[in-house]
């Protein structure tokens, strides 16, 4: 492990049992299993020499090594399904950056490139091993963040905007461009489920992010209870 680290040990026997026993534990342990999978793969496919390869097999977006909107259409919805089974919460995330078109401007696309390539690892590094990622377009990324109710939510998407917003762009851009941020827009899972309304919804409250200035998280519809 890269930090400190807490270690449960679970007996065989007990594992076992709860695995046969609870189909919300079985199903955790393997998103807790796949998700090391992933970060695995992100270091893999953010490789140049795999990335070719990866984009052939249409699911990477070769640039981030981040999932693709192919990807998430088809992804996304199993997800939103099996927490409406579970009658559990779920919440996506849109997140874009601010300025980026200036950033491209005033430092050329190839640094452009880089500065998208760590934004996709700094906010892939921040999220649970069960939430998934993919590059939405340009310089927009969708989130889904399952078995989380918004004040969760909104309190992720903040995690991600100050991680974003602490990554410095200094090696990058040879000093000349220190930091950038992201706006970010947060929707929970509603009456209606439809992908397509969830992304809408997402997309509305990161536009209300810009609109109030930008390096913020809004919330659709009512804001959650303050604690
Ligand atoms: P806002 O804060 O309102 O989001 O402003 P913005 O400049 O980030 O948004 P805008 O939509 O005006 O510009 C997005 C820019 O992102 C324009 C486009 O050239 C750039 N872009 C999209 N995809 C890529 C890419 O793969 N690489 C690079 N270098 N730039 C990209
Ligand atoms: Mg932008
Ligand atoms: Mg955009």
């Amino acid at each position: 492990a890269a930090t400190d680290t807490e270690l449960m040990a679970i007996p065989q026997a007990v594992l076992w049992s709860l695995i046969d026993r609870s189909h919300a534990f079985a199903r955790n342990l393997l998103a807790t299993l796949s998700g090391r999978m992933r970060k695995d793969n992100l270091a893999l496919v953010t490789t140049a020499s795999r990335s070719l390869e990866f984009e052939q097999a249409s699911c990477v977006d070769a640039l981030t090594g981040l999932h693709n909107r192919r990807w998430l259409i088809d992804a996304f919805p199993r997800a939103i399904r099996r927490c409406e089974q579970d009658h559990a919460p779920l919440c996506l995330v849109m997140v874009d950056i601010d300025h980026f078109k200036r950033l491209n401007d005033e430092q050329g696309h190839l640094t452009g490139d880089a500065v998208l390539r760590s934004v996709a690892r700094c906010l892939a590094e921040s999220l649970r091993s069960q939430d998934l990622i993919a590059r939405y377009g340009g310089e927009e990324f969708a989130i889904l963040l399952p078995n989380t109710a918004t004040d969760e939510g909104q309190r992720i998407a903040e995690r991600l905007r100050a991680a974003a917003e602490r990554m410095s762009l200094a090696p990058l851009t040879d000093g000349s461009v220190e930091r950038m941020t992201v706006s970010c827009g947060v929707a929970p899972l509603g009456l209606d489920t439809d992908l397509d309304a969830l992304i809408g919804a997402a997309d509305a409250a990161m536009y209300r992010a810009k609109a109030n200035g930008r390096n913020r998280v809004e919330v659709s519809g009512p804001p959650p209870h303050d604690e």
